[in-house]
């Protein structure tokens, strides 16, 4: 067994840009998605172990897109190569001094960073990271629709096992409210609702909402003001029936020790992609567990490698209590292959090979755009 190789190097880093093509738009309030553009990198070391990362750049989020994301990629490979990917720490804290933001490029370093490192370990990745296998219930997911097209999905979701349900809101009051209603009215009592208004209400929106939909069986909502409005956002959460969840509004280590001094929200939404992957995870869950705050573990639109990094994750850490993971769902084939098992009603489930267990599917990697950076 190997642990620590002082001598091990990074020989050569692959990158690559899959594109993920959806059978149908998937909408939220910030836009309409046909397709994923998703950084894949994949760490060879003088071992012979290969790290695999993944990091999912929303442009309306982390105003990463795909082509800078590339770039950025290779000019963060060059940092890397030649240097000892065991020291996870340093190797992170490069990446950020020489080049800010960039969060979901960085976050597909450091799972790929951390998948090395357990492979070395001979670990499962949850192992790795101190934790116990179980069976994560992820929410599936509604995007924006009609009231009707909205409720008929859920039928089928909940009718496939969902236990529960994520809904996209964000077209004001009305229509969001009885988009609510109808879900709820097709799916019968008893399946916990997760709303996300990703920004789209004002403040009296959201406390008009909120209170309307008291007795819906909500069990959290997301980000109902812009991510800039964080004095707004805790007057919504002082007087809504509602548990408040932070999204767009917590990115960092920084923004948490903030928003929970603030006491601003009720559960935070830790996004791999948007806090630059499991090292900053990690602190992140730490600052929220020491006051109270529950996390959710959310995901752009991941393919196996980032979900399964994900659901390892959070069996590390008991305090992130929810998970919404489904993003492979949406896509019509996943380029990946390997890592958790899903099940059309939302369970994840680990296998105990090293590290996350996932990968790209060789003929994705013939297929996409793709460079490499050798040391
Ligand atoms: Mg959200």
């Amino acid at each position: 067994m190997t642990t620590t190789n002082t001598m091990t190097t990074i020989l050569k880093i692959e990158i690559y840009l899959l594109k993920i093509p959806y059978p149908h738009p998937f909408r939220i309030a910030l836009a309409s998605m046909d397709s994923a553009h998703n950084i894949v990198v994949r760490i060879h070391d003088s071992d012979g172990i290969v790290g695999i990362g993944e990091g999912c750049p929303p442009r309306f989020i982390t105003g990463e897109a795909p082509e800078t994301a590339f770039a950025a990629a290779r000019l963060y490979a060059n940092i890397l190569v030649g240097k000892n990917p065991l020291e996870i720490e340093t190797r992170l804290a490069e990446l950020e001094s020489f080049m800010l933001n960039n969060t979901a490029v960085r976050c597909a370093y450091d799972i790929a960073l951390y998948d090395l490192l357990a492979k070395h370990a001979n670990l499962p990745l949850y192992a790795l990271l101190g934790g116990t296998k179980r069976v994560i219930y992820s929410n599936r997911t509604i995007g924006m629709d009609t009231s009707e097209n909205m409720a008929a999905t859920a039928s089928s979701l909940v009718a496939a096992g969902a236990r529960y349900l994520k809904i996209k809101l964000g077209n004001g009051l009305a229509l969001d409210l009885a988009r609510v209603r109808a879900i709820r009215y097709a799916v019968g009592p008893g399946i916990p609702f997760r709303l996300d208004a990703n920004q789209s209400w004002d403040e009296s929106t959201a406390n008009s909402a909120l209170s309307a939909m008291a007795d819906l069986g909500v069990q959290v909502c997301e980000q109902p003001l812009a991510h800039w409005n964080e004095a707004g956002l805790k007057r919504v959460r002082e007087r809504s029936p509602i548990p408040i969840m932070a999204d767009e509004t917590l990115f960092d280590t920084h923004d948490a020790f903030r928003l929970a001094s603030n006491a601003t929200v009720d559960y935070f939404n830790i996004k791999l992609a948007k806090c630059a992957g499991i090292h900053n995870a990690l602190k992140i869950n730490a600052i929220a567990e020491a006051v109270g705050i529950r996390c959710m573990l959310g995901g752009m639109s991941e393919s196996l490698i980032g979900v399964s990094a994900g659901a390892h994750l959070l069996c590390a850490c008991p305090n992130i209590s929810l998970a919404d993971l489904d993003s492979p769902f949406h896509f019509m084939e996943d380029p990946t292959f390997g890592g958790v098992d899903f099940q059309p009603d939302g369970a994840v489930t680990l296998h105990d090979a090293p590290g996350h267990g996932a990968d790209v599917k060789p003929e994705w990697r013939e297929k996409s755009q793709r460079v490499e950076v050798t040391a």
